[in-house]
């Protein structure tokens, strides 16, 4: 079976060897941030709607567990936010009822819990890892760019009843932005926050990767420490700690990439067609090869080709 929603399995830094789910289309969201590796969201929205069929993604699971894979995680995570699917509830229970020995976990921006049915919907995934860049409202519109009907102040009330509805493990990951949430004042309210929503584990990144807006850099190793030890023995991660796995396979990526632009000019969508990688993939190494100088676009009427340099 040629899988449409599944992706990996990746060997991740967090997570171990994990099956990606993919339950939106490239790039459906409720935030447009900063420093997203995807590129720029082209659907902001709050709509929850079954946007990939729930039949279809249980077919592929059921296709691909069956075959009793040595797996951490299933992981739902992709191309934008997974908890706008609506189907999201009766995917993670087919995996709970019909594969119970593997582990689930859901990475998602958290704007949704203000939503009871997003809480339930949740319910038996194992790990939830939600993000909060900032607590006060400028810091989020400048890092999250939110849809306009989501506010700072409901996002961490959805996260403290998530908190109190839920028996699962929370690990909350915040991505540090030099000039913007790395502030004392910011950070004091990120703190009264974490305060509030009590997550099992906080975690701390910064920009390892080309993001959205290339005014977005990195934090440094010494800030990032500091920001840590204020929050309260949070855990780094990013950059400062070894992810030989992750480069191998990014690397792997890159390259087939440019053997292939070598060759002749493509879109992404001609790059997802021969790779058979997908586009989220091939944005974040587009990215980052652009960046690096290694290729060039040019605007054409079938869209933005990229050639090798
Ligand atoms: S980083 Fe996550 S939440 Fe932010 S725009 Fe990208 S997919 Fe959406």
């Amino acid at each position: 079976m040629k899988y449409k929603h599944l992706f990996g399995p990746v060997p991740s830094r967090r997570l171990g060897l994990s099956l990606g789910v993919d339950l939106v289309p490239y790039k459906t969201c409720t935030l447009n941030c900063v420093y997203c590796e995807c590129g720029e969201t082209t659907n902001l929205t709050t709509a929850r709607i079954e946007y990939v069929p729930a039949r279809s993604v249980i077919a592929e699971l059921d296709d691909y567990l069956s075959t009793a894979p040595s797996l951490d995680y299933v992981t739902f995570s992709g191309s934008g936010e997974p908890t706008l699917n609506s189907a999201l509830g009766s995917i993670a229970d087919f995996i709970k009822n019909s594969y119970p020995r593997y582990r689930t976990c859901l990475l998602t921006n958290g704007t949704l819990f203000t939503d009871a049915a997003v809480r339930r919907a949740v319910s038996r995934i194992d790990m939830i890892v939600p993000s909060l860049d900032a607590a006060g409202e400028d810091a989020f519109k400048q890092i999250n760019r939110p849809h306009k009907s989501i506010s700072c102040a409901a996002v961490i009330d959805g996260l403290a009843a998530l908190r109190s509805d839920y028996r699962g493990e929370i690990v909350l990951e915040i991505f540090i932005v030099p000039g913007i949430n790395n502030q004392p004042a910011e950070l004091a309210l990120l703190k009264e926050a974490t305060g509030r929503i009590k997550p099992d584990r906080i975690q701390i990144g910064t920009l390892d990767r080309p993001g959205t807006e290339d005014w977005v850099e990195a934090a440094g190793e010494k800030t990032m420490q500091k920001i840590a030890c204020f929050l309260g023995e949070a855990e780094l991660i990013g950059d400062f700690r070894p992810r030989r796995a992750d480069t191998a396979l990014h690397k792997a990526q890159s390259d087939q990439i440019i053997r292939t632009l070598q060759r002749r000019p493509c879109t992404i969508k001609d790059l997802q067609q021969a790779l058979n990688l997908r586009p989220v993939e091939i944005q974040k190494q587009v990215n980052l090869l652009r960046k690096q100088g290694k290729i060039e676009a040019e605007k054409k009427s079938r869209g933005i080709f990229f050639r090798a340099k």
